[in-house]
């Protein structure tokens, strides 16, 4: 099921537990690990074990793996008392901030959302 990996993706060896991530939530094909440089009091990763480099790729390759990054989103945002007050950002090439090419959804809460801002 999780047989794509990368051996030179930072983000598989999260998940592999090669290199350490601070995990917060797991599932059985996705983790979720705190950003080493977090941009806001809560500023979670949520990644797929499977090895795809971007969000639009993973939805092109699986509907199931797509889905269950999404849910632990959510479960993380839930987790961290947040339910109802945090963003999802899924940043897509180098020209839009993408730097880790192993898809990822940021989950950030605990800074007001009041503006429209991007
Ligand atoms: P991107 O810019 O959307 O690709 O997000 C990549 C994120 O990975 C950035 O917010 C980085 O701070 C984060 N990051 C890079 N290396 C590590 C790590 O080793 N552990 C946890 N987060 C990391």
């Amino acid at each position: 099921m999780t047989s794509q990996t990368s051996s030179d993706c930072l983000f598989c060896k999260i998940v592999a537990g090669e290199i350490p991530g601070d995990r917060v939530a797991e599932s059985e094909r996705s983790i979720a690990f705190r950003d080493i440089k977090p941009a806001a009091p809560v500023h979670v990763l949520v990644v797929p074990r499977r090895h795809e480099p971007t969000v639009g790729a993973l939805a092109a390759a699986s509907d199931v793996d797509l889905a269950d990054v999404f849910r632990l989103a959510a479960q993380v945002a839930d987790q961290e008392g947040v339910p109802d007050a945090y963003r999802m950002i899924v940043n897509t090439g180098s020209a839009a901030g993408q730097t880790v090419f192993h898809a990822h959804v940021h989950v950030l809460a605990g800074v007001a959302f009041t503006e429209g801002r991007m």
